[in-house]
């Protein structure tokens, strides 16, 4: 099934100038960029996109993290898409994500991970309306 899903390369990943390199690897890996922009977004709208976590212990770091910097947001589409792009990613620590995975190539910490996916298509439409619509 054709489908979309939401990337961001993060603030980590844009600051060393990989975002082009990334780019690249979702293009080969048959994820197509419909659509991306280089944004910076406030805490108050990186507290609203990652309200899901907004009880973890984590959340505010990661607000404040998502807003520090400039940002990449992608609408990717391909075959499978939302679960593509997340084994693409790897897993979210870096240091247990496999081989080949952005965030193994990339990743500096669980937190400054080089990179964000939604984790379902319901989800994936909600937060590709939250940056383009
Ligand atoms: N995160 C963190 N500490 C944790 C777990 C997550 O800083 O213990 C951050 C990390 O940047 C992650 C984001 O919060 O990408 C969202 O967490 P989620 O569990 O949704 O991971 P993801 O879907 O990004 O793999
Ligand atoms: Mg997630």
């Amino acid at each position: 099934m054709i489908e979309q899903t939401l990337s961001i390369i993060k603030p980590d990943a844009v600051e060393r100038n990989i975002a082009n390199k990334i780019k690249v690897f979702f293009e080969k890996n048959n994820l197509k960029i419909l659509k991306s922009k280089k944004v910076k977004i406030s805490k108050e709208e990186a507290s609203e996109f990652y309200k899901a976590h907004q009880t973890k212990p984590f959340y505010k770091e990661l607000c404040n993290y998502l807003s520090s910097g400039p940002i990449v947001v992608m609408i990717l589409e391909g075959e499978n898409a939302v679960s593509k792009n997340r084994q693409l990613m790897g897993a979210t620590d870096p240091s247990k994500a496999e081989e080949g995975t952005l965030r193994k190539m990339y990743g500096l910490s669980i937190g400054k991970n080089s990179v964000h996916g939604s984790d379902s298509a319901e989800n994936g439409k909600t937060e590709i309306d939250f940056f383009f619509k």
